[in-house]
């Protein structure tokens, strides 16, 4: 079966001959011209329809959103814009179309905004909109997997259920098989956890990367892509409860090796887009333009879409440790003059969004990677610097994302890893087997987090994460 995209493009093979394509209608104009759209591409397929030749009733049926199973010959176009056309022999109705009922929703043909096509989301998948969006959140998976299969990474798949929460306190969405109703209790009226399916508390997973480091002290270099659930009890437009997460994790490999790994990693991924997703990107670089035009001046984007991409693939992020990043925010003028919603007032303080968009939009104009963070306010399991006051974590920082990948060097050390957790009150036994791989052949490693859907929202230039991910999960709304 020949696919809208597969006829665009290599249509000089079927050139006056009869084929059968099947999609669903964007525009029916003058009785005459169907725009038929499949999904392959963002591309229509003009079918001209010589309505003499057919039932007027099969023609009336006919609107914005029905589907058609179509035969007929392949000409070349003589209309502007498209190379080639279909001349309808013969014309299927395939499935139902509520024509009264499909003026109220967004398959309406008109503009509609951003929240109304998030209502239906379930619909908005047959808008040109979220067909670009869904294609290269398509091509951005794919090029990950290949980036790391071309690397010598293996696939693992870290544990969805687990018993581990070391990571996220307060961010756990637990998981029973109790019944909510019913809920057993012990004599002193406590949840009895023992009467649980796994006999314990267990919850759904906030990150892979303790089971992927345990999985690269055997097999070097791995990563794990995968759903992965926070109770983010913020309200933002760069956090979900439900997101995929892409955490590779290497053996003998030290912070500035994971740098590395994380920059070429993202250029590679956006090279791909770049070339793979050229007619998204050009529509997706055409409305960015456009939602630019509508901003006052002072907050335009100084470049377009792919404009930015292109420059981001090519030139090297700048590198800055955490030190030297307080410096710089606590002399500009911003924080001078109380432009900050946070003040920046000494080292030791958690960058907030606003700060690490300073540093990437005004300051040094290009993506930053943040290393050597303060051991405070950095997870247990990050390796401990000479100084003993940082530890060789890094941040990935993109302009208008913020944060966008999070990594650092593991505490290989088991004195030194044992150490931190008492003093972040983090649980010895419950992660005994963390531990134990520091004790048979312990080597440095590193790895890193990137959230799948920062990097869909910074290639397709959308503002609001709930706009890249099919079905968006965020406080109090979970509909479909
Ligand atoms: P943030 O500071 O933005 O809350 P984080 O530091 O809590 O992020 P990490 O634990 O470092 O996040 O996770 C690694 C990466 O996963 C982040 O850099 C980000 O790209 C992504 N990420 C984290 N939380 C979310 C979320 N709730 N929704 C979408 N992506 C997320
Ligand atoms: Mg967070
Ligand atoms: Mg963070
Ligand atoms: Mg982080």
């Amino acid at each position: 079966k020949r696919t809208v995209k597969d006829i665009l493009e290599g249509y000089k093979k079927v050139l006056h001959h009869d084929i059968t394509v099947q999609g669903w209608v964007r525009a029916f104009r003058s009785n005459r011209f169907i725009a038929l759209n499949d999904g392959s591409t963002i591309n229509n397929l003009q079918i001209v329809v010589d309505f003499e030749n057919f039932d007027e009733a099969i023609i009336k049926q006919i609107n914005t959103a029905s589907s058609l199973k179509i035969t007929g010959e392949v000409v070349e176009s003589q209309g502007a814009g498209q190379t080639v056309e279909i001349l309808a022999k013969k014309i299927v109705i395939l499935g139902d179309n509520f024509s009264e009922e499909l003026q109220k929703t967004i398959l309406q043909p008109k503009k509609h905004s951003l929240e109304k096509l998030r209502e239906e989301a379930h619909l908005r998948f047959r808008t040109n909109l979220f067909g670009a969006i869904f294609r290269v959140r398509s091509a951005v998976s794919f090029a990950i997997h290949e980036f790391f299969n071309k690397n010598q990474f293996f696939y693992i798949h870290t544990p969805i259920i687990t018993g581990a929460d070391a990571e996220g306190a307060g961010e756990m969405f637990g998981v029973t098989n109790f019944d909510l109703n019913n809920i057993p209790r012990d004599e002193n009226g406590d949840i009895d956890f023992e009467q649980d399916f796994f006999a314990r508390k267990t919850s759904l997973t906030v990150s892979g990367q303790l089971e992927a480091e345990t999985a690269a002290m055997g097999l070097g270099r791995v990563y794990t892509f995968g759903p992965t659930f926070r109770a983010e009890n913020s309200n933002t437009t760069r956090h979900l409860a439900e997101f995929w997460m892409v955490e590779p994790e290497v053996a003998f490999n030290n912070l500035e090796d994971n740098i590395d790994l994380a920059e070429n990693f993202l250029k590679y991924v956006i090279k791909y887009v770049l070339e793979n997703c050229k007619d998204d990107l050009e529509f997706l670089d055409k409305r960015f333009a456009e939602e630019q035009k509508q901003k006052p001046e002072k907050e335009r984007a100084k470049e377009g879409l792919i404009e930015k991409l292109e420059k981001v693939a090519e030139k090297r992020f700048k590198r800055v440790s955490y030190t030297e990043a307080i410096e710089i925010l606590m002399n500009s003028k911003e924080n001078k003059k109380g432009k900050f919603q946070f003040p920046v007032e000494h080292w030791g303080t958690d960058l907030q969004s606003e700060h690490e968009r300073f540093l990437v939009e005004k300051h040094f104009e290009s993506p930053v990677v943040l290393f050597d963070y303060p051991k405070e306010i950095k997870a247990f399991y990050m390796r401990l610097n000479e100084d003993g006051k940082t530890v060789a974590a890094m941040d990935v920082l993109f302009p208008g994302i913020g944060e966008i990948i999070g990594g650092s060097q593991r505490e290989e050390r088991i004195d030194v890893l044992k150490q931190k957790m008492k003093e972040m009150h983090v649980d010895e036994d419950e992660l005994w087997w963390y531990i134990d791989t520091r004790k048979f052949g312990s080597v440095p490693h590193a790895g890193f987090g990137l959230g799948l859907e920062r990097l869909v929202l910074f290639v397709t230039g959308m503002t609001n994460i709930r706009d890249v991910i099919p079905f968006p999960r965020t406080p109090k709304s979970a509909e479909f």
